[in-house]
């Protein structure tokens, strides 16, 4: 965005009005004052470098004169000019420790201290990743650790932690799949996705080759339609993408005979565990069915994320696809030492350079030391009861696309504010001005206006209360004054910023104003 459309943009037609909670992260607004974002003062220094004191380089012997850039127009301004900018900004900043972040679908829950410091321990910070095995012990039977701790929690014996997203990890598991098949001498052409999937599933069918089938779901229990399923299940089906819970917040309770008409047919069971916290320590997906399943561990077991990772999406898969894992496993010899085993001649192979994101796996690994086995029951056990406290609070005020007990997520639906001219979007909007980070909306696409919200296991009664009264308060502007609404926010730096544009023509960096 150039100068002058950040300065433009920021100047709002409307009385501006007070957040409810008072602590709004843009609280530092001045109204109707224009935000100007060009701080450069010609001359201005922040510090003056020593004199050269090595050798100099003729630069044309380096770099061809045609390749060098002649000028570098970096902004000048001092140093006070620099913290204050930069401090500024954090304050605009949005994050799950300063505020509630009920983004459904990401699990934006807190990620705790200890996990932190165990990260930045010097011991595993310092570590190079091409060090012989024999001085990386420590690490690597972090590594086999959570492979053991993963195998137990999701019920399948085989695990890799070297995928490094969720959809990272769809795709490594869908490879597997396509290996098996192949090594049973025949490559099978489709994958069977319902319609409420994630669209990183037919995104992952797609990369492995295979043609996505889709299936429907029934509109009154929110599940997978079970005779589109059977109707569409056969022998040239590699797999069935099926997210448990699914992406309503849904169980799907049919899973076991899902699982059991796949099998028939020789079609494997992949399992999105994006929703794995719903499920923690309550049930495990292998005990289910389930051939293979990928852990983001950056939504389930703590990994702060957000604005693209590093991330983590082991797969765990049941004996019989084990073979087909990543290469190098990390193994335990019969002398207890642990060691790369990178003799697997069945394996898909690399699907990431060393290990994966060892600080994602090393956070997670702490996390699952510091609940034990008592606290993973009760993380899966109250991320559902949040949610359906949540959903209690909302009830009077808002309808649901499907109207049940929910797991760790629900989905509203925001049809019914069309009548006053409102939209999902609008609602979404506002919520900011009383000092939230909005929802997920239009996700699952199957919800038409979906707002989607997953409060998780971290947040207390209070807050949960608090967001819902601004829900609910927000419910009651659309319905009364639509316009505070359907031109929200009021409070921000900016307001409703050209979405399509921002994505098509990103323009994040600073450039020197053309003089
Ligand atoms: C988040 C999510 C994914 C993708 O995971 P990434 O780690 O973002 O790649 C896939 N499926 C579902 C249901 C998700 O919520």
């Amino acid at each position: 965005m150039t100068t002058t459309e950040h300065t433009e943009s920021a100047v709002h037609a409307g009385a501006p009005l007070r957040p409810a909670s008072g602590h709004s992260i843009f609280a530092g607004r001045q109204e109707g004052i224009p935000v100007v974002f060009e701080k450069s003062v010609k001359g201005r220094r922040a510090g003056k470098l020593p004199a050269l004191d090595v050798p100099t380089v003729d630069l044309d012997e380096i770099i061809p004169a045609g390749e060098r850039r002649q000028e570098l127009p970096l902004p000048e301004l001092s140093e006070l000019d620099v913290v204050r900018h930069f401090t500024r900004l954090s304050k605009r900043n949005y994050s799950i420790e300063s505020e509630f972040y009920p983004l459904g679908s990401c699990t934006m829950k807190y990620n705790p201290k200890i996990d932190e410091n165990v990260a930045a321990l010097p011991g595993f910070r310092n570590l190079h990743p091409l060090q012989p095995a024999s001085t990386v012990q420590g690490a690597l039977q972090v590594i086999h650790d959570i492979q053991r701790q993963l195998a137990e929690i999701t019920g399948l014996p085989g695990v890799s932690t070297q995928p490094v997203a969720g959809a990272h990890g769809e795709l490594t598991g869908i490879l597997m799949v396509r290996a098996a098949h192949l090594k049973q001498g025949r490559m099978r052409r489709k994958v069977l996705i319902p319609d409420s999937a994630h669209g990183t599933n037919p995104a992952t069918a797609a990369m492995a080759g295979y043609e996505s089938i889709t299936i429907g779901h029934d509109r009154i229990t929110g599940e997978l339609d079970f005779e589109d399923f059977k109707s569409k299940l056969d022998d040239d089906c590699a797999a069935i993408m099926i997210t448990l819970p699914n992406t309503l917040g849904l169980f799907e309770r049919r899973i076991e005979e899902i699982c059991r008409l796949a099998h028939e047919v020789g079609c494997f069971v992949y399992c999105d565990g994006a929703n794995l916290n719903a499920l923690v320590g309550q049930i495990r997906p292998g005990d289910l069915g389930v051939d293979l399943l990928h852990v983001n561990l950056h939504k389930t077991f703590a990994v702060p994320h957000g604005g693209g990772g590093p991330g983590g999406g082991a797969i765990c898969v049941a004996a019989a696809l084990e073979p087909f894992l990543p290469a190098p496993l990390v193994v335990q010899a019969p002398d207890g030492s642990f060691a790369y085993d990178a003799d697997r001649p069945d394996s898909i192979g690399r699907v990431h350079s060393y290990q994966g994101n060892f600080n994602a796996i090393l956070r997670s690994y702490a996390y699952i030391l510091q609940l034990g086995k008592e606290g993973l029951g009760d993380l899966g056990a109250n991320a559902v009861l949040n949610a359906n406290y949540m959903r209690a609070l909302l009830a009077d005020d808002f309808s649901f696309y499907v109207d049940r007990i929910c797991m760790h997520e629900f989905v509203l639906d925001g049809r019914p504010f069309k009548e006053f001219g409102v939209r999902t979007l609008d609602i979404a909007k506002r919520l900011i001005d009383h000092g939230y980070h909005p929802p997920t909306i239009y996700f699952p696409l199957i919800a038409p206006e979906a707002i989607m919200i997953e409060p998780t296991e971290t947040e207390s009664k209070e807050t949960m209360d608090a967001f819902a009264n601004a829900l609910i308060a927000v419910a009651h502007e659309a319905r009364t004054t639509p316009s505070v609404v359907q031109n929200a926010p009021h409070m921000t730096p900016v307001g409703r910023l050209d979405e399509v544009r921002a994505a098509r023509q990103p323009d994040l960096r600073w450039q020197a104003p053309v003089s």
